[in-house]
């Protein structure tokens, strides 16, 4: 057996997550991997050996600008977001926060479907 080291691309910020052997043997299917980098919560979905690999995106934990309660942002929550197009071509989505009411702005790199 080789030790191999799987990296995982964070589905949102596109973060290379190295999940080692060891790491992976902790896993089981349902746990969460929180990414470093911008803090999206990922489920394992499937652990088996070698690639047999796979994540689903769950959320976002975003801390609000306005009243610097966390909450999560989910898949669900951006889908039914209303989304505007700034200035510099760059697409926003606008949730609200579920603490003070907030509008807030976040910008979601959306990779077109398909391509990987
Ligand atoms: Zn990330
Ligand atoms: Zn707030």
């Amino acid at each position: 057996m080789v030790m191999a080291t799987l990296e995982v691309e964070c589905p949102v910020c596109s973060e290379v997550l190295e999940l080692t052997e060891d790491d992976r043997q902790e896993l089981q299917v349902g746990d969460v991997i929180v990414c470093d980098s911008c803090n999206a919560e990922m489920e394992v979905t499937r652990n088996g050996g070698g690639e047999d690999f796979e994540l689903e995106l769950l959320g976002v934990l975003t801390t609000c600008p306005n009243c610097g309660e966390e909450f999560e942002v989910t898949e669900d929550l951006v889908a039914s977001a209303p989304t505007v197009r700034g200035a510099d071509g760059v697409e926003v989505s606008i949730v609200p926060c579920p603490h003070c009411k907030a509008q807030i702005e976040l910008e979601f790199v959306t990779e077109p479907s398909g391509a990987v």
